[in-house]
């Protein structure tokens, strides 16, 4: 199984690494996707395990506040230059509101227009922003722009939008917790559009919940994702493998696991 969506270059993980990689790799995770920043930390992670390890380049909404617009679109550049396969995290978070709103749409349109220009899948994080989201992911759509939900939390109608361009839908340990309230976004996905993530170090799964999350604790999530779908875990894993490899464009594996 893939996870889409782990932030392995966050300081949560300095020190012990190597120790969280081999216990996702143990337990049958083929490929991890490194949300990365403006930094190097991401790419130079993914480079120690290049056909197991992908990354991404981009500004948080929660950074947006710092976004130096042409100056970081240029730095964003050079990373997708250097093997970044996504673009993001990026989008929009008006629960914390950690970024005055505006501020947020600019680093969040710089980085829709650079997607377009690029050719590369955007991953997107929204919060209760959703009419916004789904206007710009609307326009991007437009321009071509592929893309990613990631860590859904919203409604089935935000799902709708992003379904309706064929965005994919991502579901995190969230899912897995006992106030989650949203299966029915879960079932509405269609299979074609469906992936999973960890969102490392973030949100640990039932029953894994409260402690530092890591991508091998990733299977808790697709089990969930698979009762709701009255499908298996491992058909789900495949499924989900196969359509990020197709978004984020990564070589399907030739050997066989
Ligand atoms: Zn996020
Ligand atoms: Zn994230």
């Amino acid at each position: 199984v893939l996870d889409s969506h782990a932030h392995l270059a966050s300081d949560r993980f300095v020190g012990d690494c190597a120790e969280v990689l081999q216990r996702a790799w143990s337990v049958g995770i083929e490929h991890i996707v490194i949300i990365g920043d403006l930094t190097d930390a991401a790419r130079e992670l993914a480079q120690t395990e290049p056909t197991r390890l992908s990354f991404s380049a981009g500004v948080h909404p929660h950074e947006a506040a710092a976004f130096r617009g042409e100056e970081d679109v240029t730095r964003i550049r050079v990373l997708v230059a250097a093997g970044a396969v996504a673009i993001g995290e990026c989008g929009l978070d008006y629960h914390y509101d950690f970024t005055p709103r505006e501020r947020q749409r600019v680093a969040f349109d710089a980085q829709l227009r650079l997607a377009a220009e690029l050719d590369r899948p955007v991953v997107v994080h929204s919060r209760d922003a959703e009419d916004d989201t789904i206007a710009m992911l609307r326009t991007a759509s437009a321009a071509g722009v592929r893309g990613v939900l990631h860590c859904f939390t919203g409604s089935l109608a935000l799902a709708q939008a992003a379904i309706d361009v064929s965005w994919c839908v991502s579901f995190s340990g969230i899912a897995t917790f006992k106030n989650w309230e949203r299966d029915d976004v879960i079932a509405a996905v269609p299979d074609h559009l469906l992936l999973i993530e960890t969102d490392a170090p973030y949100l640990a799964p039932v029953p894994q919940r409260g402690k530092r999350n890591e991508p091998a604790f990733l299977p808790s999530t697709a089990a969930h994702v698979a009762s709701v779908r009255g499908t298996t875990p491992t058909a789900v894993a495949a499924l989900t493998t196969a359509n990020a490899r197709r978004l984020f464009r990564l070589p399907t594996l030739t050997t066989t696991s």
